[in-house]
């Protein structure tokens, strides 16, 4: 597990306000590897934007960690959490004015974000163009944030998100203001800067259709990781040969693009969904489990339809 990047242990958030306690992370555990492109989806309210602020160091966890390279990031000194949040982490907000100052054009805006982290201005300016060149947008480098389409503006802040050479993009519902045109822009352009620049990205959606162009895809419900798919060799093989390619053909063949796996938790336990209970037949909250066959049995009666996993 040598070229793991992120590693999240056991991670619990508990907000806590007058009246109640929200459990936001409820043991999540995640390990993400060096230069995967990476989906996490689940509903409002999963736990998706906490857990995203935990792991660029927004935001404390309760209990448990996020190792990044092997360290425990809560024991990084102030200098380094500036260092990490700075160097190592690129955000990209769904509300891009959150990565972009109304009163800077494009360029400045991209300027501003390398000198203020030790780059010369004409270094700065370079870096800037170059990046625009990389997201399509070097006709607008003059123009303001407002001034721009929702997608030209949310690839403006991938930009900006670039601007110190990160090694992980978080990025928080990148697409959820956007049309679907442009939200296909906007995973091929994730999908090239995986490709082309090796960097790890982590996109946290409630959009299932997302799903279809990442490497890996986890379902994350209640504030833990319950379901993973892998997308097959062969689809990432077309994937990276064809730009632009999409799995509506498949789909209408009825074929599956990714591997569906149930993630198995260090104390042993596998979440099954209500679609499976309700399939095999169980509305029992005890259940018989057996092994047969090198295989795991859960069945409610005895005489009754196994389910199997
Ligand atoms: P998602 O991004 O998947 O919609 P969040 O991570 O924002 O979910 O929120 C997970 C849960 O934690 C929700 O129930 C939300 O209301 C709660 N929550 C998030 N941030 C706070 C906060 N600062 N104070 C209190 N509760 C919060
Ligand atoms: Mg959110």
């Amino acid at each position: 597990m040598d070229d793991i990047i992120l590693e999240c242990d056991n991670l619990v958030k508990i907000y806590k306000t007058d009246e109640t306690e929200v459990m936001a992370l409820q043991g999540l555990e995640l390990s993400i590897k060096k230069g995967e492109l990476m989906a996490i989806i689940g509903k409002s309210g999963s736990g998706k934007s906490t857990l995203l602020n935990i792991i660029g160091g927004l935001e404390k966890t309760t209990a448990g960690k996020v190792l990044f390279k092997d360290r425990d990031i809560s024991t990084f000194t102030e200098k380094e959490m500036i260092e990490y949040r700075k160097h190592n982490i690129g955000f990209v907000w769904q509300k891009s004015i959150l990565n972009l100052l109304p009163y800077l054009t494009v360029i400045q805006n991209l300027e501003m974000n390398g000198t203020m982290n030790g780059m010369s201005r004409a270094r700065a300016c370079e870096k800037g163009l170059e990046l625009l060149e990389q997201v399509g947008l070097s006709e607008r480098t003059d123009s303001y944030p407002t001034q721009l389409s929702g997608g030209e503006q949310q690839r403006a802040a991938i930009a900006v998100s670039l601007m110190n050479e990160p090694e992980i993009i978080l990025a928080d519902e990148p697409t959820g203001a956007v049309d679907e045109r442009t939200k296909d822009r906007i995973q091929e352009l994730f999908r090239n800067l995986n490709r082309k620049l090796g960097i790890t990205i982590i996109i946290v959606t409630h959009d299932v259709s997302l799903a279809d162009k990442v490497d890996r895809v986890v379902m994350i419900s209640d504030g833990k990781i319950s379901t993973e798919r892998i997308l097959k060799e062969e689809y990432r093989l077309k994937l990276d040969e064809l730009e632009g390619y999409n799995f509506e053909d498949l789909k209408r063949q009825g074929k599956d693009s990714h591997d569906e796996y149930q993630l198995l938790d260090r104390a042993g336990r596998v979440k099954l969904s209500e679609d499976m209970l309700k399939a095999a037949g169980i509305n029992s909250n005890r259940v018989k489990i057996s092994v047969v066959d090198k295989k795991i049995v859960i069945s409610y009666e005895e005489d009754e339809e196994d389910e199997q996993i």
